[in-house]
């Protein structure tokens, strides 16, 4: 084997060089395209090659790339909070900058069990998260995350498995039915809640639509509001990580929209930046900052490139092109086309058990038998197999372990917002003949 030096995740796989993006497509230095259906891991929301960005990228570089956030500040870094804060629900959000979507959920955590510390309450200072969730993969991040495959190898290191029950209506972990279950679920928080003690409990963290550890799971519309209701009740503070479903993803600008919440906290990351350059960020609303401004005045938390303009740059550009391509809007209506024709794929698709999601946040759910909703054996790998024969049809999909404990198979599709129908037709064509051929080999 060729002595190499980068250190890729698969090492003894072969990775194509791509030389260039354009749209919805990648091309490698073979020539072959690639149609980005999971926009990278959902993050290239805008799509490749977008000439503004690299404008708006140029531009600052040639102003300043970077100032030490304890010495200075910078334009862009001041109008990039105010542009996520007049955007987020409700409003009146403060925004600390970081550089990866594990940065802003351990940065939101770190500031919730900071805010109650300024309150005089120290003790509270766990953050309770669910099963089937994901969080980022630093130890702090990945400590609230339950992933269970993720977490494997680091388990002394981590706080226990999160426990709440995740609000997975395909096969749910309370053997209940919506909406005669009258969201156990949720409720189910509140149990965990009374078990550890609410004096020991800063925050609550949840993914609005639970993703890599699910496959865009949306819960009943009326769940959020349940969970925060218990979170006030108990002086736990709600994180919602949008770092997936945040800027425009799902049809709205923040996934929690399409629930009526506003969240004392946010993460945010991926699309933020649209892949363009690292970025991303914890918002967090006046009232969890007040304790702060009042007391030590410092959140005791930063990087080295927390907020630096050049990014800065980038993701107000992005934002900018969000909102005059109208791309939440585009979310929207292409989501619906794209799910209506995944599910007519699915009608002659025998191991489709579920089409799901919301906007450009979709995911189908492989079973072994569609009524019994029967996950098949993981030695089968149903997964990778999908997700390596579309690779080598050209089109790129995104892996997630799908049921509560990673035990089942989900491939989300999640490509760039601005993709249009005839793309969406030849996504689905790809996707489905990787699935019927994903069928036939393993069943055959
Ligand atoms: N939170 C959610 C919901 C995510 O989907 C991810 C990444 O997939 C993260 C956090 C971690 O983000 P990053 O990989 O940028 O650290």
């Amino acid at each position: 084997m060729k002595r190499e030096h980068l250190i890729k995740p698969v090492l003894d796989r072969h990775y194509p060089t791509i030389e260039y993006g354009k749209g919805v497509f990648l091309y490698d230095d073979q020539g072959k395209a690639y149609l980005d259906a999971s926009s990278g891991a959902v993050t290239a929301g805008i799509g490749h090659g977008v000439q503004e960005i690299v404008d708006a990228m140029l531009e600052q570089a040639n102003k300043v790339s970077f100032v030490y956030r304890s010495q200075f500040t910078s334009e862009p870094a001041e109008k990039l909070a105010k542009k996520l804060s007049d955007s987020a629900p409700g409003g009146d959000y403060w925004a600390f900058f970081v550089n990866s979507g594990s940065e802003a959920t351990e940065t939101a955590m770190k500031i919730a069990i900071q805010h109650w510390q300024e309150k005089g309450r120290p003790g509270k200072n766990k953050v309770l998260s669910r099963r089937m969730s994901y969080h980022g993969i630093t130890m702090g991040a990945l400590s609230m995350s339950g992933h269970v495959l993720r977490r494997r190898r680091f388990i002394p290191l981590l706080e226990d498995l999160p426990v709440a029950s995740p609000p997975y209506c395909y096969r749910c972990p309370l053997n209940k039915t919506y909406p005669d279950c009258r969201l156990a679920c949720a409720d189910d928080l509140e149990t965990v809640v009374k078990r550890i003690g609410a004096e020991h409990i800063a925050a609550f963290i949840a993914e609005p639509i639970i993703g890599a550890a699910g496959g865009a799971v949306v819960p009943p519309e009326d769940y959020y509001k349940r969970i925060k209701e218990i979170c006030d009740r108990h002086d736990i503070l709600f994180i919602a990580d949008e770092v997936m479903t945040g800027i425009a993803r799902t049809g709205a600008m923040f996934g929690m929209e399409h629930f009526g919440v506003e969240p004392d906290l946010m993460a945010l990351g991926k699309g933020m930046s649209a892949g363009y350059t690292p970025m991303a960020a914890a918002l967090v609303k006046d009232h969890v900052m007040e304790p702060i401004l009042n007391g030590s005045k410092s959140i005791m938390s930063g990087h080295t490139y927390s907020a630096n303009p050049q990014s800065a740059a980038v993701s107000l550009a992005v934002l900018d092109y969000i909102d005059s391509h109208r791309l939440v809007e585009s979310a929207k209506a292409k989501g619906s086309y794209l799910l209506n024709r995944m599910r007519r794929m699915a009608e002659t698709i025998g191991i489709i058990g579920d089409v799901r999601g919301k906007g450009l946040l979709l995911a189908i759910e492989l079973v072994s038998d569609r009524s019994s909703k029967l996950p098949f054996p993981p030695g089968l790998a149903v997964t990778s197999r999908i997700v390596d024969k579309a690779f080598d049809k050209g089109l790129l999909v995104y892996p997630a372990a799908g049921g509560v404990d990673g035990e089942g198979d989900a491939v989300i599709v999640a490509p760039p917002l601005t993709i249009s129908e005839e793309e969406i037709d030849l996504l689905v064509r790809l996707l489905e003949e990787t699935v019927r051929e994903v069928m036939q080999e393993i069943s055959g």
